[in-house]
């Protein structure tokens, strides 16, 4: 007998990992049509998930959907993670290379500060790389975004 129809929360847990629900829930499914068309909807939207490239199943599933939803935007902030990574590791070679030469430097006085305009503008050069870079990918997410 249909008491009444099953949560959200247990159609999903359903739809995500059927072994893994209680017995009620997976009965109830057997026999309730619009609880089973309900979860078919999860389903679709859970390969459509599948398809990108983030995996993330430990979390709430609609929460998931509304990340993914946005889902250029997203993958923009990760490439800009990246990037800034990788930006700070090219600052922290700079750092150490100024220090590991920072003894030589202080024998020749001039060419010391030749060296640091010099490490300066390579700073300044690769930052203004990053940020052409990830002014590029912005425009690029942008259009991606446009065409929704
Ligand atoms: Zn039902």
């Amino acid at each position: 007998m249909l008491i009444k129809h099953l949560t959200d929360d247990e159609v999903q847990q359903y739809a995500v990992n059927k072994s893994n629900c209680e017995k009620r829930i997976v009965e109830h499914i057997h026999l309730c049509e619009e609880c089973r068309s309900k979860v078919e909807v999860y389903q679709l939207l859970i390969n459509g998930i599948k398809q990108q490239p983030q995996p993330a199943f430990n979390f709430d599933l609609s929460k998931m959907v509304l990340q993914q939803l946005p889902s250029p935007k997203t993958s923009i902030a990760n490439d800009n993670a990246l990037i800034w990574i990788f930006g700070f590791m090219a600052m922290a070679f700079l750092g150490g290379a100024i220090y590991f030469f920072q003894s030589y430097f202080d024998l020749f006085e001039s060419m010391r500060t030749i060296f640091i305009y010099l490490i300066v503008i390579t700073a300044v050069t690769v930052l203004a790389y990053l940020f052409i870079d990830m002014y590029k990918k912005y425009k690029h997410g942008m259009k991606v975004l446009d065409l929704y």
